[in-house]
């Protein structure tokens, strides 16, 4: 056994994801001991900050999840202690090569494995993997990159940096993050899928109506649309978030749960869509409104987003997948942002119960009797399946129950963040939740299509006010597919 360390390099430490999401994350993994006994955390930037600094600033963000006592003050102490900070550019091969000093003056044993971090903007990711690549690598032991979104912005972007990363790095260096994969209500849908008997069978064309990928937040951009503006919300969620649930969900069995068996049969459902039309796309955008007093602003009102932007703050979609399994079954896809509510769900409709016997107990509108599974990824994480039930009593008469697994109430422990997940995956070489190449071609040669034709043809997307259920549009394209949005249904 060879003694080695570990070293994270957290690269624009001084931004808003390392303090909300990165540097809790590595705390998180310390605190439950996944960490190796030997690691050091680096953070790296422009901003000029001693390491005492660095300590202070992410101190501030550290949480103990379950055990508030003394103890974790002492966790986080040790934690700190191994907290270090490097200033410098992240085009200067010199800077890197001072950070590769400091880290091989931290690590100890033979062996060093490295990890970066990029929770920079995306124009610098290539400077900064050329730097840590040709003057920070791990000499003797593994060097692996994580990269958050945006992987581009259309195919060719995408193609393009993916070239320039692999100029550097090779395939199974780069961990292309996508934070929904590590979502526990995410990773638990294959669990549900194939370790019961009861949903397997029925996770075809013959038994599901249609499916639905909803994403909405009860905020907008609130001043920070400049990035945002030059996106959208089909490129910030549709593409990849839900568009990876997607294709988990729809996958033929894998051979096995080994990364590259799961992501071969996510790539095959990706390659097997039927191109967007744009007929089957609704695009809205919110606008300013007053309710109780209160003044909403329009997406537009945000300082940082011209006036005239078409920007799509809303979207919902129709997919399709050409083959066997899912022949004609509607994959609808809904996110926007400043909507009534903030979550993220799965919901799968189920076919009527061909002759019925109970029809005349729901009357003319037997829709509403179709059972319905709904995985709620967040908040408060829940799986439910709807079904129809005998209302007690002498008479006969039914309604609408929910077989119910509020996460809350069934488990005691904490849910780890998405982000304390997919690290440790990282750390263990353990890739089966990040974007393989091919996936990211295949997920933007989706997309590309669409996305050229709206900004060519300057769609104009529907204006919903501030707060609402969104535009009307996503209604009538539900309807045109004879899908009633479940999400908006009375029962929920
Ligand atoms: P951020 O705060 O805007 O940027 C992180 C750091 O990068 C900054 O502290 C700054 O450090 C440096 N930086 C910012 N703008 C720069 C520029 N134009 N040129 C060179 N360096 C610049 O970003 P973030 O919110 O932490 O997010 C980091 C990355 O993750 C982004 O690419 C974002 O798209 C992605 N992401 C963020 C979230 C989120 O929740 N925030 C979620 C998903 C993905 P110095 O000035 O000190 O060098």
């Amino acid at each position: 056994h060879v003694e080695s360390t570990l070293s994270i390099t957290v690269v624009g430490a001084s931004g808003d994801l390392a303090k909300k999401k990165i540097f809790p994350a590595l705390f998180a993994l310390y605190y439950e001991d996944c960490l190796p006994k030997n690691f050091v955390v680096f953070g790296y930037a422009r901003s000029k900050m001693t390491s005492e600094e660095l300590r202070n600033m992410i101190s501030k963000t550290l949480t103990c999840r379950i055990d508030k006592s003394a103890n974790c003050k002492d966790k986080m102490d040790q934690f700190l202690k191994r907290c270090f900070y490097h200033s410098g550019q992240y085009d200067s091969e010199e800077h890197f090569s001072e950070l590769d000093c400091k880290l091989k003056e931290k690590e100890v044993g033979k062996l060093s494995n490295r990890l970066f971090y990029l929770s920079i903007p995306p124009n610098i990711f290539v400077d900064v993997v050329r730097c840590a690549s040709l003057r920070a690598s791990s000499a003797n032991g593994w060097t692996r990159v994580i990269v958050e979104k945006p992987f581009g912005r259309d195919s060719e972007s995408s193609g393009e940096l993916t070239r320039c990363l692999k100029q550097y790095l090779a395939e199974e260096q780069i961990f292309r993050i996508d934070h929904y994969l590590g979502k526990e209500l995410v990773e638990n849908l294959s669990v549900l899928r194939f370790s019961n008997l009861v949903f397997e069978p029925l996770w075809c064309r013959n038994y599901i109506r249609n499916v639905q990928l909803i994403f909405s937040e009860d905020f907008g951009t609130e001043g920070r649309g400049g990035y945002f503006n030059n996106y959208g919300i089909i490129r910030d969620i549709m593409q990849n978030h839900l568009l990876q649930i997607l294709a988990l969900f729809a996958m033929e069995t894998p051979v096995s749960l080994d990364a590259e068996d799961i992501r071969n049969e996510k790539v095959k459902v990706l390659r097997s869509m039927r191109p967007l039309q744009l007929e089957d796309v609704v695009v809205g955008q919110y606008k300013g409104h007053s309710k109780g007093g209160k003044s909403y602003p329009a997406y537009i009102d945000d300082p940082t987003v011209p006036q005239d932007s078409l920007t799509p703050t809303f979207a919902a979609a129709a997919l399709f997948i050409n083959n066997a399994r899912w022949d004609g079954v509607p994959f609808l896809m809904k996110a926007g942002k400043a909507l009534h509510t903030k979550r993220a769900e799965i919901r799968v409709q189920f076919r009527h119960v061909p002759g019925n016997l109970y029809k005349r107990n729901f009357g003319t509108d037997l829709d509403k009797a179709t059972n319905e599974l709904v995985l709620r990824v967040q908040p408060d994480e829940a799986i439910y399946l709807k079904i129809n039930n005998k209302v007690p009593g002498l008479g006969m008469r039914l309604d609408r129950s929910d077989l119910n697994l509020l996460y809350r109430a069934r488990y005691t422990r904490e849910i780890p963040d998405a982000y304390e997940r997919l690290l440790l995956d990282a750390i263990e070489g353990e890739r089966r939740l990040f974007i393989r190449s091919d996936e990211l071609v295949a997920a933007w040669d989706l997309f590309t299509p669409l996305l050229n034709e709206l900004e060519e043809r300057k769609i104009a997307p529907e204006l919903y006010p501030y707060g609402s259920r969104g535009p009307v549009g996503a209604h009538y394209l539900a309807a045109k597919h004879n899908v009633r949005w479940g999400d908006l249904s009375s029962e929920d």
